[in-house]
């Protein structure tokens, strides 16, 4: 038996191509979970990220279905000569409840470190209501290298370094294996399980047991429908990070229901 509430994100990634695409899929979604379905009778948390751009419709769109709204990253900096970027403070004051962080494509495209990810983290945790979905994991190199457990370790220190004991309760950490990502190519629920005992075990003795236990940590990497019940199976898996089939509501309903 665990206490953490399971919690299912969908990263839209740098899709879809429009507004009315955007809009059509939120409605969808708000379909589906308004009335019978809704987040909180299933005690599921359900959060949506889409791109910036689709962030105040999703808000809008989306009320009443208990699904939260989150962004897919934030600027170094909270304002000034910083062209093209958006801030946490800002994605905070339309009602945005996350923001994801360190997620593996923002770190191998964009050149983003740990310690780029640590400030992020901590200029949304200035912002109060915000909370942050960390994401780690190794590459595949790494995982044949049998380095899992030192690149996760790594990360995780580095990510939540100065974090206090609690605000640690603001946090979700979402293990991503590279090479589970887009590719279609699951970990087992048995590799799942192992990854997030060490990443449980970190954070054990960076904040203790009781806190450590208390952090929900999400699988993430080519979930779907019919591989989401036997992950959410293992007692460390409290939720899924989904990315392709997010962009599905019928697939990424049927993955909220497979969480319970
Ligand atoms: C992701 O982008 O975080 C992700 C897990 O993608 P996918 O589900 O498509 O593998």
């Amino acid at each position: 038996f665990s206490a953490r509430r399971p919690v299912i994100a969908g990263n839209w990634k740098l899709n879809p191509k429009s507004i009315a695409e955007a809009s059509q899929l939120l409605k969808l979604l708000h379909a589906n979970f308004v009335n019978h379905r809704t987040p909180a009778q299933l005690d599921v948390e359900v959060v949506v990220f889409p791109p910036f751009p689709f962030l105040l419709e999703a808000l809008l769109v989306l009320q009443g279905s208990g699904i939260k709204v989150g962004a897919q990253n934030v600027a170094l900096q909270t304002s000034g000569a910083y062209t093209g970027e958006v801030s946490a403070p800002m994605v905070r004051s339309i009602g945005v409840d996350y923001v994801m962080l360190g997620h593996s494509e923002r770190r191998a495209i964009f050149g983003e470190s740990d310690a780029d990810i640590n400030k992020k983290l901590h200029l949304c945790l200035a912002e109060p209501g915000l909370g942050v979905i960390l994401c780690v994991g190794e590459t595949e190199d790494e995982y044949e290298s049998k380095l899992l457990a030192s690149v996760c370790d790594v990360q995780i220190r580095k990510g939540l370094k100065g974090v206090s004991i609690s605000d640690l309760s603001r946090i979700i950490i979402a293990y991503e294996p590279v090479w589970a990502i887009g590719t279609g190519k699951v970990a087992t629920p048995e590799q799942a399980q192992v990854a997030h005992t060490v990443i449980r075990n970190t954070l054990t003795d960076m904040y203790g047991y009781q806190a450590a236990d208390s952090v929900r940590i999400q699988y993430g990497g080519s979930v779907n429908p019919e591989n989401v019940d036997s992950l959410m199976s293992m007692p460390d898996v409290d939720g899924a990070l989904v990315g392709g089939a997010s962009l599905t509501a019928d697939a990424f309903t049927r993955i909220v229901d497979g969480a319970i």
